[in-house]
């Protein structure tokens, strides 16, 4: 097996990779690998050809491959060497990693310092738990913006949606527009798990009823499907009996959750957050020193300007490592997802190593209304912002400045106000 060296290796070429990559050479590093297994470029993005993107980034509403496009352009300005169809098979904890490509074989590359950057994968149909068999016709929702967007196919015309995350509630729309009859989308909370521009873009403005507080009970249909069945569900998640209805489809959407890809860091043995991802300091580097996460294979992102920001510290912290200003931290804090919060990133804050604040990326269990986001270190309260409403589809992203932090207890994030109605 061919073995070669390499100082940064960026595993994933969307737009976290792509940014971690642009972030490093701008930073002095230019002996680079990025490796990527599709044959483009961009990851998610290539199929989302809706608009929406880059307003924060770029100021301008772009859709997902006029933003990528900026982010080859910049990667292809630099030289960056990267490898499309190159499919990383593992990490060793000396950071060799191994890929096949139909170009190179089998390779394995010995790297200084590694950015994951695999993004994230949806649940599919066999993992959730709904009663009925899987006829052709039940599919994922990204899977199906995939045969639409890059290949052409319509799955179905008679279409009912279950779960209403942003890529379902965007399916809803794009199916509408190419001529297919979306039923309805079926939420279990009682509130929607998407974008609110996206309830009013996607279901609102096309008459699509969001059921929420209701889940499939029944997927009617052997070789193909026939129909489904949702019931309304109780506080505790079961369906209420009596309050079924049938809906003749010929495809379910499933859009019920986005895991992050982060199986090689896993194999590793790197500790994992409750986001699915690595627990990371605010370098983004986890415990395998020189090794960086980024992404949504760190925590699902509702926007793509906040993992192009993430992906440019992770590159940024890859080359201060490379440039051997990273040492071993003795001044750490560690983060702590407090009540009413579901996850705090980064999971360690390395005090000597930060800049003059620190970022902290959270969300919240549920929606709440006239609600303090506390952030405190033991009975010492660091700030206090008010907010007249936080919903858990957009994450909260906050920045202390260093002086305010103690060394010792960790800095917990938690939420202190009235419950939503
Ligand atoms: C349907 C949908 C709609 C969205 N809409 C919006 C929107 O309107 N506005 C907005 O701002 N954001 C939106 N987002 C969010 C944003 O686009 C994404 O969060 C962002 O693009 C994710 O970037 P990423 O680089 O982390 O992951 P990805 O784009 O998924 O890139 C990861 C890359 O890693 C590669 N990879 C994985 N494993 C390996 C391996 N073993 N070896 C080599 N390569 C590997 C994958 O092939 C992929 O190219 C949307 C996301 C989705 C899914």
């Amino acid at each position: 097996m061919t073995m070669v060296e390499r100082d940064l290796v960026i595993i994933g070429g969307g737009s976290a990779g792509m940014a971690a990559a642009v972030a490093a050479y701008d930073a002095g590093i230019h002996d680079i690998l990025l490796l990527e297994r599709n044959e483009m470029l961009g990851g998610i993005l290539n199929q989302c050809i809706h608009n929406g993107f880059g307003l924060q980034y770029f100021k301008e509403e772009l859709t997902g491959p006029e933003f990528l496009t900026r982010f080859v352009r910049e990667v292809e300005a630099r030289s960056i060497d990267y490898r499309l169809g190159a499919n990383v098979l593992s990490i060793s904890i000396d950071k060799v990693v191994s890929y096949v490509s139909a170009l190179d074989g089998a390779v394995e590359v010995k790297a200084k310092a590694i950015v994951m950057a695999a993004g994230c994968y949806e649940r599919s149909a066999g993992s959730i738990g709904i009663p009925g068999d899987r006829p052709a016709g039940v599919i994922t929702a990204g899977q199906a913006q995939l045969y639409l967007n890059e290949y052409g196919y319509l799955v179905g015309k008679k279409v009912f949606i279950l779960g209403s995350g942003d890529i379902g509630l965007i399916m809803a729309r794009r199916m509408t527009l190419e001529g297919a009859k979306v039923l309805g989308v079926a939420e279990l909370m009682p509130y929607s798990n998407g974008l609110n521009r996206n309830i009013q873009q996607c279901l609102i403005d096309f008459d699509i009823p969001l059921y929420l507080s209701h889940t499939v009970t029944n997927v009617i249909g052997k070789a193909k499907l026939e129909a489904i069945e949702i019931s309304q569900v109780d506080e505790s998640f079961n369906p209420i009996p009596g309050t079924e209805k049938r809906f003749d489809v010929d495809t379910l959407l499933l859009s019920v959750g986005l895991v992050p890809n982060n199986d090689l860091l896993d194999k590793m043995g790197i500790p994992k957050a409750s986001t699915r991802g690595s627990q990371v300091n605010d370098n983004l580097e986890t415990s395998i020193p020189g090794v960086f996460s980024c992404g949504n294979v760190l925590h699902v992102h509702d926007l793509v300007d906040y993992v192009v920001d993430e992906g440019r510290v992770a590159g940024l912290g890859a080359a201060k490592y490379l440039k051997g200003e990273l040492e071993p931290s003795s001044d750490i804090l560690l983060t702590k997802a407090g009540e009413g919060i579901s996850y705090v990133v980064p999971a360690r804050i390395e005090r000597d190593h930060c800049d003059d604040s620190v970022v902290l990326k959270f969300r919240v269990r549920k929606p709440r209304k006239d609600v303090y986001i506390v952030y405190s270190q033991g009975d010492t309260v660091l700030k206090k912002t008010f907010k007249t409403a936080i919903i858990p589809s957009e994450m909260e992203i906050v920045k202390l400045p260093k002086n305010l932090l103690i060394a010792g207890e960790p800095l917990t994030v938690s939420l202190v106000g009235k419950e939503a109605k």
